[in-house]
């Protein structure tokens, strides 16, 4: 089995991440996609990041009627800061030796990971393949030549960002998110101020 494990805060997942990860899947021949919301992303102190609950359960929105797209609690579940290398070996033992794992994320976010945490562990676990969105630069990180390939997704030129931003100004998100994530967004009162600590917004 060909396996992409797409890790991301999605604060909020967003069409862009969406269509990453079927380009991927594509391009990669992979039988399925897991999405893994981040626990506690360690280096976002800067600003509040959202409920991981809240993530989780907008991932599972999004991608719920899409047969090759599951999500995983694995990070979400895992108490302290997340790790890649963590995320990767705790997938790798649930499903077995027979998996071969090809994690997916944003290409900044990976060169973050291959600057910091044992990142032998993560190269030896996974092929990872850094996406990008245009007018970046797509720079190879250097490291574990034929284990890491980088792609430009002209769909990310929507960013989470953008949409907690919009929401804040009261701009329409419709079309940069689906239906369901922009029902939940609203229902939930998400991104209502753009700055400062979000996380204890809601009920
Ligand atoms: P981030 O710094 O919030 O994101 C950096 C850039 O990548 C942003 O432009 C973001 O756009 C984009 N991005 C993030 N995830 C993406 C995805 N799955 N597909 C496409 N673009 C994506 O990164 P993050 O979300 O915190 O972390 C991404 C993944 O890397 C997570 O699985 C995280 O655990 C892992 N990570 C691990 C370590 C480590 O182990 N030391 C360090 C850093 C990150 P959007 O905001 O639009 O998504």
């Amino acid at each position: 089995m060909r396996i992409g494990v797409m890790g991301g805060t999605f604060d909020p997942i967003h069409h862009g991440h969406l269509v990453a990860a079927s380009e991927v899947a594509h391009e990669f021949s992979l039988d399925t996609v897991i999405f893994v919301p981040t626990g506690r992303p360690w280096q976002k102190a800067h600003r509040g990041v959202s409920e991981a609950e809240d993530r989780y359960l907008m991932t599972v929105v999004a991608t719920a009627a899409d047969p090759r797209f599951t999500v995983s609690r694995v990070d979400v579940d895992r108490p302290g800061p997340t790790y890649t290398a963590d995320t990767l070996r705790d997938l790798s033992v649930a499903l077995g030796p027979d998996a071969e794992l090809f994690f997916i994320t944003g290409a900044d976010a990976l060169a973050d990971i291959l600057g910091w945490d044992r990142t032998d562990e993560v190269v030896a676990l996974a092929h990872l393949i850094g996406v990008t969105r245009p007018g970046h630069a797509l720079v190879d990180p250097g490291f574990a030549p034929g284990r890491v390939t980088l792609i430009e997704v002209p769909a990310l030129a929507i960013s989470s960002s953008d949409v907690r931003r919009r929401v804040a100004d009261g701009a329409p998100i419709s079309y940069l998110v689906p239906a369901g994530v922009e029902s939940y967004i609203a229902k939930r009162a998400l991104y209502r101020e753009e700055s400062g600590d979000i996380s204890s917004q809601g009920i």
